[in-house]
């Protein structure tokens, strides 16, 4: 248990992020869930609150920095000053690199990369004004081990990284912590996409068959880390890049 906290969890209707808005809630938390589908953002906050927490589910869009702001002010008067923001809203992309236009790549920079510094520049003021924040990035273990055909994706995850271990150094004083998660081939909606439209090879089981562990990754096995670094107890963990891979990246 942790004490009461308020969280917002970006992409929180969906995989990843919708575990890791549950997990938070039934950590004692209160969660907000932006996402840019309303509807799953709102019933993630329903199921959060039949659960018995408070919960508000928003259509946000992370590269729509006037709703982000927006969505932060409505946080902060119905549940209170948000301090932990998790950043999970995210988009892949798979094209040959003399494919990729200009418009691709600028979607996936603007999604992956400017949404995050967009919403923790949003929230920072609120954890700056409590002396005490804890700011989780998930990034994407392609930017530890590069991707073919994915080189805007991966830049994008490199570019959260980089940024994750400059914004702790200067959020730390201030009793904020950054950290980023990079995923592992977790077995959410995305990763099924990318199965179904052929660019997973042989397929997800074939993939788990060769993981260290033996299985795809859960949502679960992120929220769960996830969960970890937004305590207290995880005070003088900050800058990190915490992988959560079944040993896929060492
Ligand atoms: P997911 O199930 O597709 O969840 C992503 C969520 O982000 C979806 O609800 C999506 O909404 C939302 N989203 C997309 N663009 C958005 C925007 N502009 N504003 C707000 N929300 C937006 O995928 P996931 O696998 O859980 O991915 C979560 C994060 O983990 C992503 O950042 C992804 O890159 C990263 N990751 C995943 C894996 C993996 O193996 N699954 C591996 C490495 C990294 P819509 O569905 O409406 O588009």
């Amino acid at each position: 248990m942790t004490d009461t906290r308020v969280a917002i969890v970006t992409g929180g209707g969906s995989g990843i992020g919708l575990a890791i808005a549950e997990r938070l809630a039934s950590d004692g938390n209160d969660v907000a869930v932006f996402d840019l589908d309303g509807a799953t953002a709102k019933a993630a906050a329903d199921k959060i609150v039949a659960s018995g927490r408070s919960a508000l589910g928003l259509t946000v869009d992370v590269t729509d920095r006037a709703r982000i702001d927006a969505a932060v002010v409505e946080v902060r008067e119905q549940l209170g000053r948000p301090t932990i923001l998790v950043n999970s809203a995210g988009l892949d992309g798979f094209d040959p690199f003399l494919k990729i236009t200009a418009e691709k790549w600028n979607r996936i920079i603007a999604v992956n990369l400017t949404g995050t510094f967009d919403c923790c520049q949003a929230v920072v003021p609120d954890m700056i004004a409590e002396q005490w924040g804890r700011i989780v990035n998930i990034s994407s273990s392609s930017a530890q081990s590069g991707q073919p055909i994915m080189t805007h994706y991966v830049a994008s995850k490199a570019g959260v990284i980089g940024f994750t271990k400059a914004l702790a150094l200067e959020l730390g004083p201030k009793g904020i912590t950054v950290n980023t998660i990079p995923p592992g081939f977790i077995d959410t909606p995305m990763l099924r996409g990318s199965e179904k439209k052929g660019l997973l090879g042989e397929g997800v089981e074939h993939h788990a068959s060769l993981t260290p562990v033996r299985r795809v990754g859960r949502p679960e096995d992120i929220a769960a880390a996830c969960s970890f670094l937004v305590r207290d107890e995880a005070s003088y963990i900050t800058g990190q890049v915490i992988g959560v891979n079944g040993g896929r990246n060492t």
